[in-house]
């Protein structure tokens, strides 16, 4: 197991943080096998998609906030109700297949750090499984 940190700017933003897990496949030397991505954190989470239209991921946040408004009335005290509800709706892990020592993401995925309840720091658990 593997973990590094992000260190989030905004409330709310996607993190692009695929080339870091890609330093650690290379770093492992396994040629073939999964990857394994999993945030411990209850307010922030991983998804996959498109990476080279920045504007994809700001739709996402947007429709997302309109789904979950952040000043709702909710039972959770802590005013950050609607991050723990957009976590749970993205997930908290993302698996991805390993070929040739590299990620098999499509030509525009890339694998995002969701934050919800920025800024702070958030750690990414990374595990190479070797097949
Ligand atoms: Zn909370």
């Amino acid at each position: 197991m593997k973990t590094f940190t992000v260190r989030s700017s905004q409330r709310e933003e996607f993190i692009d943080i695929s080339h870091e897990i890609q330093r650690m496949i290379d770093e492992s030397n396994v040629k073939e096998g999964i990857c394994f991505v999993f945030v411990p954190h209850t307010t922030a989470g991983i998804t996959i998609n498109e990476g080279s239209d920045r504007s994809v991921r700001f739709d996402i946040l947007k429709r997302l906030a309109e789904l979950v408004p952040e000043n709702l009335k909710y039972e959770h005290l802590e005013g950050n109700a609607d991050a723990h509800i957009k976590t749970s709706l993205v997930g908290s892990s993302a698996s991805i297949p390993i070929f040739g020592g590299k990620l098999t993401l499509g030509t525009w995925q890339k694998i995002f750090l969701c934050e919800f309840d920025g800024p702070r720091v958030r750690t990414v658990f990374v595990q190479v499984i070797e097949i």
